[in-house]
């Protein structure tokens, strides 16, 4: 088996890569646990140092690596080189505050001294998905080794050469050997390594079928786990909405990185007396975007990183469309050699449609019309999925209390849900469980552990 990087603009097979045998992995994750020997013995601020020559070496090398990345899996350049900035991001502000995140904390009881510290655990593994991928890796690994863990990666498939890059710039930029390794391996290896007893722990990003098994096994083998999983966003207008700050918003959210993103806004849920105008200014801003070249500046919809995914997608919208759903704008493939899909809008989805209640990992977004504040909340909450929503209105008191009655792990008032490293992120329900980022996440990895002092 090979892992293959090929470009999704025009199919060219750019490299590929034998998968490890036993030997290579076994090597690997020795290595990584020796790693840990040495690491966790590390002060924060040599960690903090290490982690900050990665970040200098993310700026160093930023055009290159967004290249790679807008080659390999199809986003646009100026999306790429954002993510190469956030990656750097998250080293400097986890340097700069995990000593303080991870300080012991006293506690009061019937102990002369008691308080809790917050130790390292060992390897943790991450299985990473395509769609962000050197963001996906660096918000786990970050804070992980800041923490004084070490790490494995078993990247998506389609992205062996970023995961490759990674493990390249940990080695660059100084850290002890095994801090991090990438593992060249496909997902039927998977439970072996976690069920693997140098293996401590596992955070997955990826869908919920990954989630099922990827969970089962990390609880047969009693690990702890972090699941980051799929999503189906509400992007609620409110009839006092401001459609000018809304609009552009909407179209970003939706179609930035071809609408592959877990926070996306998916099914925009709007109120009856404004549904109108904003599905015709929204219709109008989408009929814009333009497909092509990712590496070309004046392209603003990517291709979708797969053919297979592009495939689903198209199957998903077909199959709205004979349930009921109306075509507002695109629903169709794009034309030449990239995995291309038309900006899309489907209107008119109503609970029985399959776009109302399933994640559209693509360009395409839905209309829900509602009729009231009640109306959105249960509407929004009729989701298998809780990551995040955002909602839009001029009263941010009023849409403060809806966004206090969503079932998810992030409530954005007039603003783009996104992931911010100062923020806990996570989901609820069959998003997932578990944080990432902020001073939550620096803790799910670790050995929280009660002293206590007579
Ligand atoms: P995916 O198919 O679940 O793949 C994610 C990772 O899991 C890949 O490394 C994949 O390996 C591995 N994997 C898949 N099935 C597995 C199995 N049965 N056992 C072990 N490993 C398995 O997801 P994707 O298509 O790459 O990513 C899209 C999904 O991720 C969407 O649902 C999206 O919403 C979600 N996502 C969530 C977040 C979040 O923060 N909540 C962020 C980004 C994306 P292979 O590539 O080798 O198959």
């Amino acid at each position: 088996m090979k892992l293959q990087s090929v470009n999704p603009f025009n199919q060219d097979l750019l490299a590929e890569f034998e998968v490890f045998d036993n030997n290579s992995l076994e090597q690997a994750i020795t290595e990584a646990n020796r790693g840990f020997g040495l690491w966790r013995q590390f002060t924060y601020s040599k960690r903090a140092d290490a982690v900050k020559r990665l970040a200098s070496l993310l700026k160093k090398q930023r055009d290159s690596l967004a290249k790679l990345i807008t080659c390999e899996m199809g986003k646009l350049y100026k999306e790429a080189l954002a993510e190469i900035d956030k990656c750097a991001l998250a080293c400097e502000y986890y340097a700069d505050n995990a000593e303080q995140m991870l300080a012991p904390v006293q506690a009061t009881t019937d102990a002369s001294r008691s308080y809790i510290t917050y130790q390292p655990l060992g390897v943790i593994m991450a299985v990473m998905p395509w769609n962000f991928p050197f963001w996906q890796v660096f918000r786990f690994l970050v804070p992980v080794l800041m923490a004084g863990n070490t790490a494995v990666l078993k990247h998506a498939s389609n992205v062996p050469q970023c995961a490759l890059a990674i493990e390249k710039l940990v080695k660059e930029a100084d850290l002890p050997d095994g801090c991090f390794r990438t593992l060249m391996v496909g997902s039927n290896k998977v439970e072996q390594i976690i069920a693997d007893k140098r293996i401590k722990g596992v955070a997955l990003t990826g869908s919920e079928l990954a989630g099922r098994q990827i969970a089962k096994v990390a609880g047969y083998n009693i690990k702890k786990s972090v699941m980051e999983l799929g999503g189906s966003d509400a992007f609620i207008v409110l009839d006092d909405v401001d459609l000018n700050l809304a609009i552009p918003t909407a179209v970003t959210s939706r179609f930035m990185n071809a609408g592959q993103t877990c926070i996306s806004a998916k099914r925009f849920i709007v109120q009856s007396s404004i549904a109108e105008q904003f599905v015709e200014q929204f219709k109008q801003a989408v009929g814009q975007l333009t497909l092509g070249d990712p590496l070309d500046p004046a392209t603003t919809l990517a291709p979708m990183a797969r053919n297979d995914l592009r495939s689903e997608l198209h199957q998903q919208v077909t199959h709205s469309l004979k349930q009921g759903a109306v075509n507002l704008l695109g629903c169709e493939r794009g034309e030449g050699d990239g995995n291309f899909y038309q900006a899309s809008i489907l209107g008119s989805v109503k609970p029985g449609i399959l776009a109302y209640q399933e994640e559209i990992f693509g360009p395409v977004a839905s209309i829900i019309e509602v009729a009231d504040d009640q109306e959105a909340i249960a509407v929004a909450n009729d989701s298998p999925f809780g990551l995040g929503a955002s909602i839009w209105s001029q009263d941010n008191e009023r849409a403060e209390q809806i966004a206090l009655s969503l079932e998810v792990g992030n409530a954005f008032i007039n603003g783009l849900v996104k992931s911010d490293v100062r923020l806990p992120f996570g989901g609820v329900k069959r998003s997932g469980y578990g944080r990432e980022l902020a001073a939550e996440g620096i803790k799910e990895f670790t050995n929280i552990k009660s002293v206590w002092i007579k």
